[in-house]
């Protein structure tokens, strides 16, 4: 120990993920790094006259959990108005608009995030179902998986949207008999009423980016993965950092879209090293497909409604060339892949398109999987980046849209985590927020159930997929840092290892699953700075 430590965490219940010394009470902190983990009095002696003693008794640390899929800017942005994400009915979710509409005022846009499908299912998607609660004002509502919204006539006519509109990537303006229902399927249709929305201004936007970073502080992460990015976004990031409200880390890739030009990729290219301490970029996001529940997905076999069949990019060329250049590049290419025909096309690009020394592509939620696509990933040394608690709208019948869509047998199959880290993959879990709650409990316990808490009598969707315990932490650490190549300072708590930590009222491995989400969340260090502390 050359000089004194910052600080020393004493007394507490330390499981570190170092196989050196699994379990300890103890460890010092010195400028943002683990200097030496041990029991109290060793560390304790290492106190200088300016250390920091936290009193750890009482507290169950593990390495700083990490979501590795969420959309910390875009997010926060698209869960301002109502909170739809568990209204189950028609008339729920009326209830909630009305409540929305009174606080916007009669001027004001009314705005809902998270809707589900299945309260749709007798009525079909359609904007007028909703004319008695929103009157003359427009309203634009988003399905959970951001891929579908819904917008109102207003909505409709402030956006100059009249009829059927033809689009150069897979899109949709949803029409019966030539008139639009209100239904915006992927992001160009959504796009023309969301750019219509009237925006806040940029010191209120900014607010609402600080409270998201609290809140995904007060939930024990460290960090974040981020999956949509901009140049522009790497400035956010570097207020944030500038006024100390970044109290996380954040990988910031850069979205490429089938319309975004080859100039417009290249001009993208020297971002690749820019950084803070705590966020940096060096990623380019793709997305080769949709979602299951509205046909987007990309699947081997058409889904029963016939659908399924197209990948997002037009010409899946252009996306193996964007692929290409990003690799060329250096950067982690990282890409959406719902459906197992989008999944292989992922994995053919990459082993084409090669890497970076040292860099692992992605591949972001894996719902379906091809029996000879599963050993490319350890080959390859793709990453699978899932999210087990997308089935959250499992219904123990197989009558919710996602498992309708693809039938029992495929369902049987579904989010095949485990087999996928049984076959040599590095696997790193996530939420998706705002496609579902980022709360790390929340995701830990559909990894470890596959089914919701609480719900003894539900069986688990594809349980033989279900993640232990500690396989389950592991994602959410280990596989976490290995999914961004920072492996070897991060994901564990080891001397030489970045201090970021999750402290919980008790271990999260020795947790009942059912009970994972209400386990306290008592504080989080990052950067060996304590961002949270809830005791
Ligand atoms: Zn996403």
């Amino acid at each position: 120990m050359p000089a004194q430590p910052d600080a020393i965490i004493w007394g507490a219940r330390i499981r570190t993920l170092d196989s050196d010394l699994p379990t300890c009470s103890a460890m010092a902190i010195k400028d943002g790094f683990v200097a030496v983990t041990g029991d109290d009095d060793t560390i304790r002696a290492l106190r200088g006259p300016g250390t920091l003693m936290i009193d750890g008794r009482g507290i169950a640390f593990v390495p700083g959990l990490t979501d590795s899929h969420i959309h910390p800017l875009m997010g926060t942005i698209r869960t301002q108005g109502a909170d739809l994400f568990d209204a189950t009915s028609l008339d729920q979710i009326r209830e909630r608009l009305l409540a929305e509409r009174e606080r916007v005022g009669p001027n004001g846009w009314v705005q809902g995030w998270g809707l589900h499908y299945e309260p749709f299912e007798e009525t079909g998607v359609r904007g007028d179902l909703f004319a008695g609660v929103t009157a003359d004002q427009p309203m634009l509502l988003e399905f959970f998986d951001a891929h579908t919204a819904l917008a109102n006539r207003a909505a409709l006519a402030i956006a100059g949207i009249g009829g059927p509109v033809a689009f150069e990537e897979e899109a949709t303006v949803v029409c019966s008999d030539g008139i639009p229902t209100g239904e915006l399927q992927e992001w160009a249709a959504m796009r023309l009423v969301q750019d219509v929305v009237p925006e806040v201004d940029a010191e209120t936007r900014y607010g609402w980016f600080k409270d998201s970073f609290r809140r995904f502080s007060e939930a024990g992460l460290t960090a974040i993965h981020a999956m949509d990015g901009t140049p522009a976004q790497l400035d956010i990031y570097r207020r944030l950092e500038a006024n100390g409200d970044l109290t996380c880390r954040v990988v910031v890739p850069l979205w490429q879209q089938p319309d975004t030009t080859a100039a417009e990729m290249r001009y993208q290219l020297p971002f690749r090293d820019d950084r803070g301490r705590l966020w940096r970029c060096g990623a380019a996001k793709f997305f080769i497909d949709g979602v299951i529940e509205t046909g987007t997905a990309w699947l081997v076999e058409p889904d029963t409604k016939g659908q399924g069949v197209h990948p997002f990019w037009p010409e899946p060329e252009r996306y193996a060339e964007a692929v290409t250049l990003f690799a060329g590049a250096g950067f982690q290419c990282i890409t959406h892949a719902v459906g197992d025909r989008g999944v292989q096309a992922a994995l053919d690009a990459y082993e084409a398109a090669g890497h970076a020394a040292g860099v692992h592509h992605r591949i972001e939620h894996i719902e379906l999987v091809q029996e000879h696509d599963v050993p490319r990933f350890g080959e390859l040394g793709v990453v699978a980046s899932m999210q087990p608690l997308h089935m959250a709208a499992a219904r123990a019948d197989g009558s919710d849209e996602w498992a309708a869509r693809v039938g029992p047998e495929r369902t049987a199959a579904a989010f095949r985590a485990q087999t996928l880290r049984s076959s040599g993959a590095i696997l790193a879990l996530g939420s998706d927020w705002m496609v579902a709650p980022f709360d790390p409990r929340l995701g830990m316990t559909w990894a470890r159930l596959r089914r919701a808490p609480g719900q003894l009598e539900m069986p688990p969707r594809a349980g033989d997929q279900a993640l232990t315990a500690l396989q389950t932490l592991a994602g959410y650490t280990t596989g976490a840092a290995a999914a961004i190549s920072e492996d070897d300072v991060s994901g564990r708590i080891k001397p030489g290892y970045r201090a970021d930590l999750t402290g919980f009222a008790a271990e999260p491995v020795d947790t009942d699953a059912d009970s994972l989400l209400d386990l306290p969340v008592l504080m989080t260090i990052v950067d060996g700075r304590v961002v949270y502390e809830g005791r």
